[in-house]
């Protein structure tokens, strides 16, 4: 049986971004297209970026809001960021081209209240059936960890910044 899943990366630990492009990874692999829209939280130049070009065609990225932060000083921007965001996403889960869509720190969007839940559960209860959905971010709402088919939590167990290690380049960004 063929399902598209709903699938939340969400928890204080790393590996939730990185486990979304491994799974796209995999997918690519088969020929399969993958839409990505990341929600930039703060200025650092993710790899994934630069990545995205190297899959013949197979990956359309999209990174909303380079450099800016959520809550931010300019909210009526923060928000309309987040919308436009939102518009390719909803046309991404509309499109017969994808096999996977990747919102990647979306948790944040809908916690903000700056799209509302009740649009985004409908559009994503209304994909196609076999279209696979990834969803990341921390503290993802329970309503949406209600209607998850797979849900992972990752906890912080040891993190190196905790030992005083900077963020490094092709691990954190
Ligand atoms: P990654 O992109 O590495 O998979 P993530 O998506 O799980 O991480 P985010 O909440 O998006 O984590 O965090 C953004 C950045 O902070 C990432 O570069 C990540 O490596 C780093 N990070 C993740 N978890 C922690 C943590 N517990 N302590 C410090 N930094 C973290
Ligand atoms: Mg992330």
């Amino acid at each position: 049986m063929k399902k598209g899943l709903l699938i939340v990366n969400t928890g204080n630990g790393k590996g939730k971004t990185t486990s979304a492009l491994g799974q796209a990874f995999r997918a690519m692999g088969h020929q399969l297209n993958v839409c990505m829209i990341q929600f930039i939280k703060g200025s650092w130049k993710y790899g994934e970026l630069n990545s995205k070009d190297r899959f013949n065609g197979l990956l359309d990225f999209h990174v909303m809001g380079k450099g800016f932060t959520f809550k931010s000083n300019n909210l009526e921007e923060d928000i309309n960021i987040a919308r436009k965001g939102w518009e390719i996403a909803k046309a991404a889960l509309k499109s017969e081209k994808y096999f996977m869509v990747i919102l990647d720190e979306f948790t944040y969007l809908l916690n903000y209240e700056f799209i509302g839940m009740d649009e985004v559960t409908a559009c994503i209860q209304q994909r196609r059936e076999d279209l696979h959905v990834i969803i990341t971010g921390r503290d993802a709402p329970q309503s949406i960890i209600e209607t998850a088919d797979l849900v992972t939590i990752m906890e912080e167990f040891k993190h190196p910044l905790k030992a005083g290690v900077k963020a490094q380049r092709g691990i954190e960004f």
